[in-house]
């Protein structure tokens, strides 16, 4: 798994909601793209309109992880519960 992808996992297992704009600000080339690849890799997801920030009124999205694939519970050697 490549470290964007590994950046974006730690922000999304805190189990909270997390807008786009944070992880650009992880200097993230293309987090839709990231986003798709997690899904790919058997992550759920959950994305609503942002409320967490006014500056980009709403014009952003926030994501969630909501669940992942059985199959993919091994995450760069560390295991996962
Ligand atoms: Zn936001």
């Amino acid at each position: 798994m490549n470290s964007q992808l590994n950046k974006i996992l730690k922000l999304l297992e805190r189990g909270d909601w997390v807008c786009t704009s944070q992880m650009y600000a992880l200097y993230m080339s293309d987090p839709r793209r990231r986003l798709c690849d997690l899904k790919e890799k058997g992550y759920i997801l959950e994305s609503k309109k942002c409320s967490l920030h006014d500056f980009h009124r709403g014009g952003s999205k926030m994501w969630r992880l909501i669940g992942e694939n059985a199959l993919n519970s091994e995450f760069e050697g560390e295991k996962v519960e």
